[in-house]
């Protein structure tokens, strides 16, 4: 009965190697799709870090808003949101001018438009109100014999 035992115990040595290459070769396949899997996993968390460090700086804004100091380095680029801020401001309150100039022509679409800022002047203006270019009294230089145009026509926004 020796022999019996010892020709199961091969069989089942050659039966468990053959069952790891398998396994091994199943593995190789797959660690392709593990490792994806594991890149996409990164970049995910990457991207909640990215967004955790904007809500950080968020805090950290409305503490500078609130007049919290931090040191020189915080400041200086707190400076920087600052003047972009002016900035933006300026920007809008110019829009809002642009705006208001729009509505207290009434009908922007009928007037002549200063060909550089695109502003509606009166006819008779000689110059922009609003850029001070002049405007078109005479025949433009490079079409003449044209017949004299006040200034080009644009289409309301529509
Ligand atoms: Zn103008």
């Amino acid at each position: 009965m020796a022999f019996r035992e010892k020709f199961n115990a091969l069989a089942g040595q050659a039966a468990s190697k053959a069952n790891s290459l398998a396994a091994g070769a199943a593995n190789k396949a797959n660690a392709a799709i593990e490792n994806g899997r594991l890149n996409l996993k990164i970049s995910g968390e990457e991207k909640k870090i990215d967004t955790y460090t904007l809500s950080i700086g968020q805090l950290m804004l409305d503490k500078l808003d609130a007049g919290e100091q931090f040191d020189d380095e915080v400041m200086a680029l707190y400076a920087s949101i600052q003047a972009s801020r002016q900035v933006i401001a300026a920007a809008r309150a110019d829009i809002e001018a642009n705006r208001q100039a729009e509505d207290a022509e009434g009908e922007p679409a009928d007037g002549p438009f200063c060909p550089n800022c695109g502003k509606p002047v009166a006819g008779e203006d000689r110059f922009c109100a609003q850029c001070g270019a002049k405007l078109q009294a005479e025949a433009p230089a490079e079409a003449p014999g044209e017949a004299e145009e006040a200034a080009p026509e644009e289409p309301a926004g529509e």
